[in-house]
């Protein structure tokens, strides 16, 4: 379990995705008890969270004006920018302040969080825009055997701007996985072993990297990112925790 979470914790780290809610609600039969989502007891503290938040916001915006992207926090699911298909960036503006604000950021954020990948959607850019680094002090806690089976090697700091990935080997496998825009969950996700990615780096410059075993997962969860998917999507729903879930019986 301890080592599933230190994944997690890295992948989330994300190192790190549903159609419109009234498809769900059609798999409620009709004759059936309201959909939980209308429950009135999940209404009512929605309602009086919601209250207590908004007035705790308003108090701190009384001092404090609002963020704005690049943020310096992770936006969580349910955050539209999280869905939306991120754009290319234009190369000349790759040298520019503002592509390199967000690529400081990114960098900033998933170093902060200890996570071995983040995108750009993920502080409220959607750029396309991804980074990865997977540091030599995250190995050490880790198993040999976990190591082995999960592939995980260290991997130095790579930005990568207008990515295109390429399948280099089609057998998948599965892994716990987790996403910092899901904060607190996780679930088992099956890809690609072996990937290529090409693309520009933070210089504008063209760039190829393979990638095998973690790398190549970490690699395909940013990509989707890129694309509005997240992990969820993916997932086998039916391993999908809350990586706290054993603290609530204690
Ligand atoms: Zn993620």
């Amino acid at each position: 379990m301890l080592v599933i979470n230190r994944h997690l914790r890295t992948l989330l780290p994300c190192v790190l995705r549903f159609q419109a809610a009234t498809n769900d609600v059609m798999i409620f039969p009709r004759t059936s008890s309201p959909c939980p989502l209308t429950c009135p007891a999940l209404v009512r503290r929605h309602t009086t969270n919601e209250k207590a938040r908004s007035y705790l916001q308003y108090l701190k915006r009384k001092v404090i004006a609002p963020p704005k992207p690049p943020y310096s926090h992770v936006c969580q699911v349910g955050d539209p920018v999280l869905r939306s298909k991120a754009a290319a960036v234009e190369p000349s503006a790759i040298g520019g302040a503002e592509v390199q604000q967000v690529i400081k950021t990114l960098v900033k954020v998933m170093r902060r969080l200890e996570c071995v990948g983040l995108s750009a959607p993920q502080i409220g850019v959607p750029l396309q825009i991804i980074a990865l680094e997977y540091p030599e002090k995250m190995l050490e806690d880790s198993l040999p055997a976990s190591i082995k089976a999960r592939g995980l090697v260290p991997v130095p700091l790579k930005i990568f701007i207008n990515p295109q990935l390429r399948i280099l080997d089609g057998e998948m496998v599965t892994f716990q996985e987790g996403c910092e825009s899901i904060s607190g969950f996780s679930a088992s996700v099956p890809r690609y072993i072996s990937v290529q990615v090409t693309g520009l780096n933070e210089k504008a410059e063209s760039v190829t990297w393979q990638a095998t075993g973690w790398p190549a997962r970490i690699l395909q969860h940013e990509m989707d990112h890129l694309g509005g998917v997240l992990y969820v999507d993916r997932m086998d729903s039916k391993t999908f925790i809350n990586v706290n879930w054993e603290q609530y019986n204690e």
